[in-house]
């Protein structure tokens, strides 16, 4: 048996499995060592976040069945996309799909800051009063219906080891619920890590009310790509434990704890005031 084989005919529990362990992991790690005092009620936060997350999963398995590895199995039955079309050794083929499948996820967060329409439905994510590894699983429906539809493409153009998509797809997860953790890393071990993963004092730059904050360190998983292009910014000017996470145009519980609110957020109100052609420069400009 080839190691995508086992990787297709595992599936399901290797997700599970990692799913259930970082989340575990992280989450006693927060209770242990937590970096700021969360805002809201923690139950009703991790309730609804987690509510929208498995509501997230079963609209996906519904409208996507096949999902990525389906895609990447797809394409490579039909020959579709580079590596299918261009042979290169097994593992370098593995090592620059998961690469190149990073980058373009670092370049569509850049871009759903960017595009009002597509801002709209990532508010939901800025909308968390507070950081945790919740935070990192809360995404609009919309959003992750069409992250879905970009990885499908970036699978068919590329045509990646089945084995790339998994390991892509367990290791961002993985990420994603490490780096929105309310943990407190030593910074020494902090400035170590940031060399090769984003780490949660990296990733909560990004969460910052302020503009200039939210618009730097778009990475979930590689930190690479933000120093390469420039959108790397080291801490928040308030601090650590001074600064506001979340995003002016909502601060109250009903919009960003409750999930009626959470998604309905995309429909109401501006798509403030800093998405790419939207921006005035005038803090006082609510929306
Ligand atoms: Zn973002
Ligand atoms: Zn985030």
């Amino acid at each position: 048996m080839t190691s995508s084989d086992f990787v297709m005919n595992n599936e399901l529990p290797i997700r599970l499995g990692f799913f259930f362990s970082i989340f575990g992991l992280m989450a006693v790690w927060e209770i242990l060592a937590p970096s700021r005092s969360l805002h809201a009620s923690k139950i009703v936060r991790w309730t609804n976040n987690l509510g929208l997350v498995f509501f997230n999963t079963l609209v996906l398995r519904l409208l996507f069945p096949a999902a990525a590895v389906g895609t990447a199995f797809f394409a490579i039955e039909q020959g579709w996309g580079w590596f299918n079309y261009f042979v290169a050794p097994f593992w370098v083929a593995v090592l620059a799909s998961v690469l190149l499948m990073d980058f373009f996820i670092w370049l569509q967060h850049v871009m759903v800051h960017a595009v009002p329409v597509l801002w709209r439905l990532h508010r939901v994510h800025h909308a968390d009063l507070d950081f945790d590894v919740t935070t990192g699983t809360r995404f609009h429906t919309l959003e992750i219906l069409l992250s879905m539809l970009i990885k499908v493409a970036v699978i068919v153009l590329l045509g990646p080891p089945v084995l790339a998509v998994v390991l892509f797809e367990v290791i961002l997860n993985a990420t994603s619920m490490f780096n929105h953790a309310n943990v407190k890393i030593p910074a020494a071990l902090d400035r170590f890590l940031r060399h090769i993963v984003v780490t949660p004092d990296m990733h909560r730059v990004h969460h910052s009310i302020e503009d200039d904050e939210i618009n730097s360190n778009f990475g979930f998983n590689l930190p690479w790509w933000d120093r390469l292009f420039g959108t790397y910014r080291a801490e928040p000017r308030a601090g650590h434990q001074g600064m506001t996470i979340g995003i002016r145009a909502f601060r109250t519980d009903k919009w960003c704890s409750w999930l009626p609110g959470l998604l309905a957020i995309p429909f109401v109100g501006k798509a403030q005031n800093y998405a790419i052609n939207r921006r005035e420069w005038d803090r006082d400009n609510k929306p």
